[in-house]
């Protein structure tokens, strides 16, 4: 049994936690050593139900963005939408923002925009961006290295050591979930062994990305990080609640939180 665990990326506004979403906020996440848990928003929509649940609980934040993969059909006015949002004082994040290439077919250009759009204001509002980035490292890279002094967090991470330092070194922390366990973990594995435990953070992305041996069928929450900091601990040698201890403390002084 861990205590303080602090999942940065976690969306419980999703319909998969319809019939007991209340019992967990409430009861089974805090009994289960979850301390605080980081709401990412996807869609304006998303984003303001982030914002209306996290508003029930203490240990629950909100963040707000629109995700790359959805970016069409945003409406006339989606920027100041997004600002109103964004610039609430009780919103601590931006995101998931940033750039989404693996299906078929996306407009890059329009990812692109939303994304610049959201790092603007980041920059502007000084809150860190919760970055979802996918089949488009390179492009993101050369983005993120015209943004100097943003702060954020790489969600998901599943790159290679090469790929954290890059990160690491323009200041971003590493978000670390449950594909660290999976089978194909090999590049990860070579980065949490090497990345600096200073930007180290976890998150589970539930309801989805459950760590092994969980199948992805199963629904994912935040008491799982246990799983995922545990073979972290291994592969750094170290014993699971320190790194859930560091990662925590990461992640406030992430997000701004006391
Ligand atoms: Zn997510």
């Amino acid at each position: 049994m861990y205590t303080g665990i602090f999942d940065t990326h976690a969306h419980y506004v999703h319909a998969k936690f319809d019939s007991d979403r209340k019992w967990l906020l409430e009861k089974a996440l805090p009994e289960g050593g979850v301390t605080h848990v980081m709401l990412a928003g996807v869609t304006l929509e998303d984003s303001a139900q982030n914002i209306a649940l996290a508003a029930q609980y203490e240990t629950v934040y909100p963040s707000a963005g629109i995700h790359p993969l959805y970016v069409e059909g945003l409406p006339a006015d989606w920027e100041a939408q997004l600002y109103a949002l964004v610039s609430r004082p009780e919103v601590p994040a931006i995101g998931e923002a940033g750039l989404d290439f693996h299906l078929e077919e996306y407009d890059a250009g329009l990812q692109e925009t939303v994304f610049r759009t959201q790092l603007r204001m980041a920059m502007e509002l000084d809150k860190p961006v919760i970055l979802h980035i996918r089949e488009a490292t390179g492009r993101a890279l050369e983005i993120l290295r015209e943004h100097r002094g943003l702060r954020g967090v790489a969600h998901c991470f599943s790159g290679s050591k090469e790929v954290a330092r890059e990160l690491t070194d323009l200041g971003l922390y590493l978000g670390i979930g449950g594909s660290l366990t999976f089978e194909n973990a090999r590049k990860v594995i070579g980065a949490v062994e090497a990345m600096p435990l200073e930007r180290l953070v976890f998150e589970t992305d539930a309801p989805y990305l459950p760590p092994h041996p969980y199948k992805r069928k199963n629904r994912c929450d935040s008491r799982m990080i246990a799983i995922t900091a545990e073979r972290a601990a291994q592969i750094r040698g170290t014993d699971a609640q320190t790194l859930i201890d560091a990662a925590r403390e990461n992640a406030m002084q992430l997000f701004g939180i006391a």
